[in-house]
């Protein structure tokens, strides 16, 4: 994954393709929604008014959408992904991973 610790993350790979991560402005306004995911276009879109935590979180939910597609599950509803997202967001924060790259 590419950081930019003032930015946020700028990309992120699901399943072998790699979602471009963009902020919106007034996405909420727009669409009713913090985020979206593209999947034609292999992007994520973000409300750009959250606060990090919200963005962290919301980003995760999208990426949740993208791993179950990937997974095959393609006709999940969204109950599915916030459920599964906002684990995923807590252990994700809560733990260190670089010993998954410590090779
Ligand atoms: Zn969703």
């Amino acid at each position: 994954m590419d950081t930019d610790n003032k930015q946020g993350i700028e990309s992120v790979k699901i399943g072998g393709l790699t979602y471009t991560v963009n902020k919106k402005l007034d996405l909420q306004g727009k669409t009713g929604d913090w985020g979206h995911i593209l999947y034609k276009t292999q992007e994520i879109e973000l409300d750009d008014s959250l606060s990090k935590q919200l963005e962290n979180q919301t980003l995760i939910h999208e990426i949740t959408h993208g791993i179950l597609v990937e997974a095959g599950y393609t006709g999940h509803n969204e109950e599915q992904a916030d459920r599964i997202g906002k684990i995923l967001y807590q252990v994700l924060t809560d733990n260190d991973f670089s010993w998954l790259r410590d090779l």
